[in-house]
C-alpha cells in the first residue's frame, strides 16, 4: 500500500478504506482517477464511523477486510486475500477490490513538437486563451 496519498493512515483504515472504496491495495496511487480518490476517502469516512460505533458491534462486524482472510468477501463472495506491501500486511478481494494500473498513454512523454491531447493538455491550452 502506497502511503504516499493517504500518509499517516493506519493499516486497519487503510486496508477498510480500499476494501470500501473496491480497489486494490496494490495500484500504484497515480493510477488512481478522481473517481477513485473521491470513493477512498469516502470508504475512509465509512470505517471510521464503523470503529466510532463499534462499542455496540462485536469486534467480528466491524471490519470487512481487516483480518478477514480467509472468510468471503461481505460484497462478492469471493476469499479475501492477505498480502504483504511495502512490510505491512492487508487484505483485500480479488473479486471487487480491482487494480488500477496507469495507463501507458497517459505516461508517455511527448515527442517533441507534439501535442498534449490529454484532458490535461487540452484543459491547459483552453485556459491559456483568452475570456470571450
Ligand atoms: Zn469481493
Amino acid at each position: 500500500m502506497d502511503q504516499t496519498v493517504l500518509a499517516g493512515i493506519g493499516n486497519i483504515l487503510a486496508t477498510e478504506a480500499l476494501w470500501h472504496a473496491g480497489i486494490d491495495p496494490r495500484s500504484p496511487a497515480n493510477a488512481l482517477t478522481r473517481a477513485d480518490v473521491k470513493n477512498v476517502v469516502r470508504g475512509l469516512g465509512t470505517a471510521i464511523r464503523r470503529q466510532i460505533d463499534s462499542r455496540e458491534r462485536a469486534r467480528d462486524d466491524v471490519f470487512f477486510a481487516y483480518g478477514k482472510e480467509g472468510t468471503s468477501c461481505r460484497r462478492c463472495g469471493t476469499e479475501l486475500r492477505r498480502i504483504v506491501l511495502g512490510g505491512r500486511g492487508t487484505t483485500f478481494c480479488t473479486g471487487c477490490q480491482a487494480r488500477r494500473k496507469v495507463s501507458r498513454t497517459r505516461m508517455r512523454p511527448l515527442n517533441r513538437g507534439e501535442k498534449d491531447r490529454s484532458v490535461r493538455g487540452v484543459r491547459s491550452r483552453r485556459n491559456i486563451r483568452a475570456p470571450g
